[in-house]
């Protein structure tokens, strides 16, 4: 499932029938995006071992895994990650997208840190991304990457958030949000934005 938020303000934005006059630009946003993903992916090359490590703020869980080995995905580490980036209001556990992992590995090894990634939000059910939407949670976006396991709100000790914010940036992965008053950064493997 990719975002939808972009083709689904349009309508909203220009009316009905300046939507339909632009039917055919409309549609052809998407494959744009595709294209400039593909060609700004500034991650390669990945190591053939690569390593992660979490700590969730919400419940003091830590995990640090191998989760690919000899360029091979590593199942029981996938599991851990998974559970460790679960909704931890619900208990839900959904995939988290491997090229988030491989995303936050290229920012530890750029960020030369041996901590493990604070999460302060993983994997987020609809349930809780509604209930954070009505609650004051500025800048949960209705069809939030979260919703899909291709997002995380993080922090790593001994690292400023804005050096966090820029190097994150740096590698063109994904969107990058800053939030200073709730010490995180947001990343994530949609297209490529910053706010
Ligand atoms: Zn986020």
């Amino acid at each position: 499932m990719r975002e939808t938020s972009d083709s689904a303000s349009v309508p909203r934005a220009l009316g009905r029938r300046r939507f339909l006059g632009l039917g055919a630009a409309a549609l052809a946003l998407p494959l744009v995006s595709r294209l400039s993903a593909l060609t700004s992916s500034a991650l390669a090359p990945l190591p053939a071992d690569r390593d992660l490590a979490f700590f969730n703020t919400h419940t003091a869980e830590s995990t640090a895994v191998e989760y690919c080995r000899s360029g091979c995905l590593v199942p029981a580490s996938l599991v851990k990650i998974n559970h460790i980036l679960r909704d931890t209001f619900t208990g839900e556990i959904k995939p988290i997208d491997v090229d988030l992992l491989d995303l936050l590995n290229t920012l530890a090894r750029k960020l030369q840190t041996e901590e493990p990634f604070h999460v302060i939000s993983g994997y987020r059910s609809p349930s809780t991304n509604a209930y954070l939407r009505t609650h004051g949670g500025g800048g949960v976006a209705a069809h939030s990457l979260h919703l899909v396991g291709k997002a995380i709100d993080i922090r790593v000790p001994g690292v400023k958030l804005r050096d966090l914010y820029r190097t994150a940036i740096g590698l063109h992965g994904g969107g990058v949000g800053i939030y200073p008053e709730s010490d995180f950064v947001h990343v994530d493997v949609g297209r490529v934005r910053t706010w």
